[in-house]
């Protein structure tokens, strides 16, 4: 028996030197039972029936060229047995946040577009910070450790092939979880996943490990993105949908908003806003500014109030036209019951205007007011942008040059012939001093930028980098003086707080 033993190892070791016995065991095929040997035959026999079982190769227990063929490709560190299986483990909390630590401003964007396929079938919500994380991603090389704690990892990386990655899952305690993604991989960083290039591709393997990090195990469905084996999915399968909903439910099934069984008629809100200083200041982010040619159109919601500042001389409350409605002028947009708001707006070098409404861009032009051929399109496809994305402002600036600001963090020089980014950065490096996630940008007359965040706005020097002054976006920003910003203001709630005078409606 011995000798048979022998034999069998001794051919399996000539034929390679890839250990399939480390591997079955390595991967949780081989249960070995005590600190049985690992030369007993039956146990291999049995580890060996596993794997064919798993991945439909007859089962004959018989290890051959083409299995140790299949042993061999590009996969994930996880075990595909473990004892652990049996425990769903998963997170408490549905709003999670990540990081990945020394990523460029390309893996970032990768890692937040894969978190993003998995929230788009859960109630999950993933965000991105810096100093406050649940599951952080790093890159490793060879024997490593752990990015947070620094004490060594249990698994250890093989050089380009072999293991991609690797991650842990949930624990009891919530406490961090880490991915770690084997930095001698020729990683191909395309989000949108080309095939003929998907070999390495790090958008299909993060997406697989984060699948680990929210509590899911391996799945040998070959469609499944969380099969052991690098394949070519850059979405979740039925599969992966239903064990991830498994944990954590749908996002309709937490949804609070109930939704209607019967279309109704959409009605049109009132928007009762008619003057500039009647915005409140908390809805001040909803505030877009877009100059053109010496008028600054400032518009809210639907509505557009344009100033003319050419002459430079201040204008008043008076002296500008009462607000416009964007979806009577501009009949392409939404109805307006429906009109979702401006997120972002800005003008093209060549005077064509490109009105963002969440989703959906409009390009047109200015004085026909008629939309360009092929528009509207879905934002995230017209820059080349994974979906979904955010866009959080776009600008022309004196320079030339167009940027989008988006997904938060990111900002993308766009060209304007192809609408392609022609390269990506993060905020904090393309324009230092601004925050990330800002509610809007505006180039000025006066050769500057204003960035807007949670009421605020940062006067930024493009020539300069960097900010040169910081304050409240109120209505004076611009040079228009409202009254609610002086004494007459203060009188007249004094007066309505003693009820004397009647209250504005
Ligand atoms: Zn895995
Ligand atoms: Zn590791």
């Amino acid at each position: 028996m011995l000798v048979l033993i022998i034999t069998f190892f001794a051919i399996a070791n000539a034929a390679s030197v890839f250990d399939s016995t480390q591997f079955l065991s390595e991967y949780g095929y081989l249960k070995r039972e005590n600190n049985a040997s690992l030369l007993d035959k039956k146990l291999v026999d049995d580890a060996v029936k596993l794997f064919q079982e798993s991945f439909q190769f007859p089962v004959d227990g018989n290890l051959n060229d083409e299995i140790e063929e299949f042993m061999r490709a590009p996969r994930c560190g996880v075990p595909d047995y473990s004892p652990f299986m049996v425990a769903k483990i998963r997170w408490k909390k549905h709003d999670l946040k990540w990081h990945y630590q020394r990523a460029t401003a390309e893996k970032l964007l990768l890692a937040r577009a894969a978190f993003g396929e998995w929230a788009k079938h859960s109630p999950l919500n993933f965000t991105h910070d810096y100093y406050d994380y649940d599951i952080l991603i790093s890159d490793k090389y060879g024997t490593h450790n752990y990015a947070k704690t620094n004490d060594r990892c249990p698994n250890k990386f093989d050089g380009p092939g072999g293991i991609l990655a690797h991650a842990f899952l949930p624990n009891k305690a919530n406490t961090l979880i880490e991915i770690h993604i084997d930095e001698a991989e020729t990683w191909n960083l395309n989000l949108e996943g080309k095939v003929e290039d998907m070999n390495t591709s790090l958008f299909n393997t993060m997406i697989h490990e984060i699948g680990h990090a929210l509590g899911i195990h391996h799945s040998f469905n070959k469609e499944s993105v969380m099969y052991p084996f690098l394949n070519r999915r850059t979405n979740l399968s039925e599969d992966d949908i239903q064990a991830i909903q498994s944990l954590y439910g749908s996002r309709e099934d937490t949804s609070t908003t109930v939704r209607p069984v019967q279309p109704t008629k959409p009605t049109v809100t009132p928007i009762s806003v008619t003057d500039v200083c009647e915005i409140k200041e908390d809805e001040s982010d909803k505030i877009h500014y877009l100059l053109i040619n010496g008028k600054l159109y400032v518009i809210f919601k639907r509505l557009s109030w344009i100033l003319n500042i050419a002459d430079e001389t201040k204008y008043d409350t008076k002296n500008y036209y009462k607000p416009l409605e964007l979806t009577d002028r501009l009949k392409f947009l939404s109805p307006a019951a429906s009109f979702k708001g401006v997120t972002a707006i800005y003008q093209r070098p060549n005077g064509e205007i490109v009105l963002i409404e969440d989703q959906n861009l409009f390009m047109f032009n200015l004085h026909t007011q008629r939309l360009i051929g092929g528009y509207p399109r879905n934002v995230c496809l017209h820059f080349n942008i994974a979906q979904p994305c955010k866009i959080n402002g776009i600008v022309n600036t004196y320079t030339g040059k167009t940027y989008v600001i988006f997904n938060e963090d990111f900002v993308g020089e766009i060209d304007e012939c192809s609408f392609t980014l022609i390269r990506t950065d993060l905020i904090s490096n393309m324009f230092p001093g601004i925050p990330a996630d800002i509610d809007g940008v505006v180039r000025f007359n006066n050769g500057l930028l204003y960035f807007f965040k949670n009421g605020n706005y940062y006067e930024y020097n493009e020539f300069f980098k960097k900010v040169i002054k910081f304050g409240k976006k109120d209505h004076e920003l611009f040079g228009l003086l409202c009254y609610s910003n002086n004494i007459l203001k203060q009188f007249a709630d004094f007066i309505t707080k003693f009820h004397v005078y009647p209250k504005r409606g």
